[in-house]
């Protein structure tokens, strides 16, 4: 440190990629909930204004009792804050000093490692198995203070197998946080993990299946003297009147909705999966509201796709996997839209190769 500052790593600057958020007709990018706000929480919404002038519960109690109702959990295992990124960021200060390390399978949500860095944390990235799953002796050898897993994890759409993950909290040096921003889509979660051991948390977010990501509603699920640390660490206030009064109206009256969308979401991601195949793209399995497809040309689809109104999020030099794209699932017209933009830009792609093939 030379000045009075010093110098912190900016929200998305993992060196491989940086969150654009300019406008596009058909937006994929960020794996929200593309039906929009559930109706019971948009209605929340509405009547809030005359309640704002007030300050929210110090800790959100009513959203605490209605999210422990929800997830089957006693409401001493649950910590909110103002979206999952806000929990993750308290929890890394409560479970770990600077110059910890937290260790992460690679490649897996940037925000986390960016969270680390914040922290004063060292991420050390471990690469998957070669069928996706996370290699559990090499992040046991960190000996690292936390283990960060990411299941369904962002960017693959990949789940943890339940023996790796249960290994993984039994002989953990630490404590091993388990994302599941996407835990409504998969077939399973580790929230009865986190019931009988104290060192797993785990990370959900209503941001995703329940459509409120502008609110920033996040939370996590842990014993109770864990979740109680990480609630210390968190500030005040972080999650407004609004955004509480709206997510306790959707967890107590959009259930069916939610479910509703969640079903739709995965009929189509397995339709849309088939149809990728027929374009000769192959996606991950997904147990996401996303598809994950490795490709040499991720780069020209994006800006391909781009300039057709459409926005899917690119990667570049992933470990193991090289340059990417993910796409968000959602309603089926916004996934007709986006394979026709795929099969426009593929023809593009075929038809510059040969005139430049045939070039003399
Ligand atoms: N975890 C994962 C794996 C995510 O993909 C995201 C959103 N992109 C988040 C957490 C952040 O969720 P929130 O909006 O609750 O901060």
């Amino acid at each position: 440190m030379t000045g009075p500052l010093r110098t912190r790593p900016a929200y998305g600057d993992v060196g491989r990629y940086l969150v654009d958020q300019s406008p596009v007709a058909v937006d994929l990018r960020d794996n929200t909930n593309l039906w929009g706000v559930p109706p019971a929480a948009a209605r929340a919404i509405a009547s809030a204004a005359t309640a704002v002038s007030r300050y929210p519960r110090i800790y959100a109690a009513e959203l605490k009792n209605a999210l422990a109702e929800y997830v089957g959990v006693s409401a001493e295992m649950i910590v909110t804050g103002c979206g999952s990124d806000d929990v993750l960021d308290a929890a890394l200060r409560a479970i770990a000093d600077p110059g910890e390390r937290m260790a992460h399978l690679d490649p897996t949500f940037p925000t986390a490692i960016t969270f680390a860095r914040m922290n004063g944390l060292v991420p050390i990235g471990v690469p998957f198995t070669a069928d996706w799953d996370a290699d559990v002796d090499a992040l046991l050898a960190t000996g690292a203070r936390v283990i960060y897993l990411c299941s369904p994890n962002n960017p693959t759409g990949t789940i943890i197998a339940r023996a790796s993950l249960a290994r993984i909290v039994e002989h953990a040096a630490g404590v091993v946080v388990v994302d599941e921003a996407y835990a409504e889509y998969a077939p399973s979660s580790a929230i009865d993990l986190a019931r009988s051991s104290n060192r797993l948390l785990v990370l959900r977010t209503m941001s995703k299946a329940f459509g409120l990501a502008g609110l920033r509603v996040g939370y996590a699920i842990g014993a109770p003297d864990l979740v109680a640390e990480v609630e210390k660490s968190r500030g005040p206030y972080k999650v407004s009147v609004v955004a509480e009064r709206a997510a306790v109206a959707a967890l107590s009256t959009d259930i069916d909705w939610v479910q509703s969308r969640v079903a739709e979401t995965i009929v189509n991601r397995r339709q849309f999966a088939a149809l990728l195949g027929t374009l000769g793209l192959s996606p991950l399995p997904s147990a996401a509201n996303f598809l994950f497809v490795p490709t040499p040309n991720a780069v020209a689809l994006e800006r391909a796709l781009w300039k057709r109104g459409v926005g899917v999020r690119l990667y570049r030099g992933l470990t193991g996997i090289g340059d990417a794209i993910r796409m968000t699932v959602g309603p089926w017209n916004l996934m007709v839209a986006l394979i026709r933009g795929l099969e426009q830009a593929i023809e593009h792609a075929e038809h510059t190769e040969a005139t430049v093939v045939g070039a003399p």
